[in-house]
Parts: structure tokens; C-alpha cells; sequence
């Protein structure tokens, strides 16, 4: 399991949501934030927990989240996160993921949507072949 952290806010455009943030990336972005600041930059208060997934799923179950975010670095790149999606799923939020769309093809998106995905968020960094390659060190 790739997730390192959770936020979590009741006021995500009036609805309670919850951001669980996976480590690792295949680009390397000239300007990702993340190398500045792993955590939640406006977090008020902190906790810390036993860092395990059922742990995160009780976290989860008190919270009541209507939205649940998959974000952070790039979650596609966990090997569980189709185990992680299924679970979370039962608890019955919105599940938003987000990613560089390295890995979605047709096939993936399909799991995705089967494991409960509701909403997926594509970040695209360049059209432009030559200028993507330059700020990802990837080529699309
Ligand atoms: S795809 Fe996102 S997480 Fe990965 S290097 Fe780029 S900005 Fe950072």
C-alpha cells in the first residue's frame, strides 16, 4: 500500500471530504508541489494513527466523508489500489481519483469504474509532445 497520508475538511464546497494522499511518481515535473510539501500545506490540527489500511478505513467509517480523493503523487502506480478502491467504496462516498493518466487506457478505466471509482480527474501537464517530455522527462 502506497497511501502515506489523510486529510480531511468539512468544508470541500459544503461537503465533508477526505484526501488520501499515494507515494511515488513516473514523471518528474519541473514544478510539482509535492516535492515542496508532502503534507496538507492548511491542515489546522494533526493526528497521527497506527499507519495501517484498516486503521485508515475506521478513520474513514468516523469521518463520514460524501467525497473520498485519491491523490498525492500518483495513486495508479499501487500495486493495491484497486483492492484499496473496493474497500473503500463500502462506505459509500464519492471516490474522485486523480492522476498524470500514465497507465489509463480503455481497459483500466473500466476496472477503475468496476472497483468504484465515480469520477476521474486527469492531470495533463502539455500537449505538446517535445514541451511534455521537457517538464515530465516523459514522453506522452
Ligand atoms: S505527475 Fe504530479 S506528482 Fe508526479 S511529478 Fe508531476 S506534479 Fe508531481
Amino acid at each position: 500500500m502506497n497511501i502515506y497520508h489523510m486529510s480531511y475538511t468539512q468544508k470541500f464546497v459544503g461537503e465533508r471530504m477526505a484526501m488520501l494522499s499515494f507515494k511515488g511518481c513516473n514523471f518528474e515535473c519541473i514544478g510539482c508541489l509535492r516535492k515542496r510539501n508532502e503534507c496538507d500545506l492548511y491542515a489546522e490540527e494533526r493526528k497521527y494513527i497506527d499507519w495501517n489500511f484498516e486503521n485508515i478505513l475506521t478513520e474513514l467509517d468516523e469521518l463520514k466523508p460524501h467525497r473520498i480523493y485519491l491523490g498525492g503523487y500518483e495513486p495508479t502506480l499501487d500495486p493495491d489500489l484497486m483492492i484499496i478502491i473496493e474497500r473503500i467504496t463500502k462506505l459509500g462516498a464519492h471516490i474522485v481519483l486523480m492522476t498524470n493518466g500514465s497507465r489509463i487506457d480503455t481497459e483500466y478505466a473500466k476496472d477503475l469504474k468496476k472497483a468504484g471509482v465515480n469520477e476521474i480527474i486527469i492531470g495533463i501537464k502539455a500537449f505538446d509532445p517535445e514541451k511534455h517530455l521537457y517538464y515530465t522527462k516523459r514522453s506522452i
